[in-house]
Order: C-alpha cells, then structure tokens, then sequence
C-alpha cells in the first residue's frame, strides 16, 4: 500500500473505504504511551494474569448434562393421542416443509382391523435424518396435527452414518399410564374430532 503524499489525501481514502476517521497527524502503527512503557511481552502475561481472577465457566458435561432453555430445538418426537393412538396422519406436509429434505413419510390406510390414527391415514413410514436435519423447526411448524414436536434432547452424535437416520419406532413417544399400544379401535370418540374437540374430557 503506497503512502498518501498531498494532505488531506490520508482522510479521503479512509472515508471512502468506511473506516473510523483518525485524528489529524495521527499514523496506523505508531506505539501508544502504554506500548513506550511496557514492552508487548509484559501486555501479554498481564492479559494471562487477569484470567486467573476470572470466574471458571468450565461444565462438567457429560458428567453433569447441560440443561437446555426450554424451547431449544432437539431431537424430534411423534406424539400420540390419550388413548395411545398415533397423532400422525401421514400427511407429509413436514417434509414438504423441510428445507433440508430430511423427512421421509409414507402414509398408510387404517382399516377396522388394524387401525394406528383416528383418522383414515397414519405414518406408515416416518424417516427423520439427522445428517441433514439443521433443527429450523419448520416441519413442527407445518403439522397440523401437532403430532410433529421436537424435544430437548440434543446428544445425537454416533460414529457412523446409519444410524443417523432415525425410524418411526424410535421418534415415537413412549406409551403412558392409560395408553395402549396400537392398532386398536378408537377409545376417545366415534370419528377423529373426538380427539382434537373432546379429547380431554374423555380421556382415561
Ligand atoms: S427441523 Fe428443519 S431441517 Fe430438521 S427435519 Fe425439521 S424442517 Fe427439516
Ligand atoms: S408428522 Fe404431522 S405433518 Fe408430518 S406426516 Fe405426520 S401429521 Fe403430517
């Protein structure tokens, strides 16, 4: 970089390329009153020293797991209704909603004889990759059966690339007290708006 020769010359330059104006006569590189006391070594033990004071943000993880804010974006889960049936209608809008295109779903009909949802359809097949799902939350946004959430859990690590790729069994939520594991008939209602209008009500 050539020096600037007219004066005034130095202030344009800088202007145009956006930086903070200096004082008149002052030079980049010039040493500072501090610099002709004490000699760069010294400064640099004296930043090191003053860490001692400090207090100590180590985390002792894994052995005292982090606790996450409450809305942090973890792991997904599939939800399930009182009754212990599926919340998902195998819709694939989560997937259509993915930007990383890291779902996959195919929906499955519901017969009287092995019914998994309370409505016609459920998630036959429900794929969530984790090496490429970037935790946006936009296909808990799109379901509309809140079947879809995501949960705090945040340790998905593993040392190769299959099982990175989560299945239906192991997203769904687990079975509570007064659930029973489907397929089986409709407890809560006749049809599925028992189950998102009464749902609580009737619910064991
Ligand atoms: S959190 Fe985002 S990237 Fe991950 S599966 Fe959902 S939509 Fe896709
Ligand atoms: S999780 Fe929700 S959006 Fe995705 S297929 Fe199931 S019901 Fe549809």
């Amino acid at each position: 970089m050539t020096e600037p020769t007219e004066p005034g010359e130095q202030d344009l330059v800088r202007r145009s390329a956006g930086e903070v104006e200096r004082s008149p006569g002052a030079r980049p590189g010039r040493p500072s009153v501090r610099d002709a006391i004490m000699p760069a070594p010294t400064q640099g033990f004296g930043v090191t020293f003053a860490q001692i004071f400090r207090t100590v943000s180590t985390e002792q993880y894994p052995f005292e797991p982090k606790v996450t804010k409450p809305r942090y974006h973890g792991r997904h889960v599939l939800n399930r209704h009182p009754d212990g049936l599926e919340k998902c209608v195998g819709c694939e809008l989560c997937a259509w909603a993915c930007p990383a295109d890291a779902i996959y779903v195919e929906g499955g009909d519901n017969t009287e004889d092995a019914r998994f949802s309370p409505g016609e359809r459920y998630g036959a097949v429900y794929q969530i990759n984790y090496l490429r799902c970037i935790f946006c939350g936009l296909c808990i946004e799109a379901c509309p059966t809140r079947s879809l959430t995501m949960s705090n859990d945040f340790e998905l690590a593993d040392d190769n690339r299959q099982d990175l790729i989560y299945t239906k069994e192991q997203l769904m939520a687990p079975l509570l007290p007064g659930m029973e594991a489907p397929p089986h008939a409709m407890r809560l209602g006749d049809d599925e708006k028992d189950y998102y209008l009464r749902a609580p009500e009737v619910a064991p």
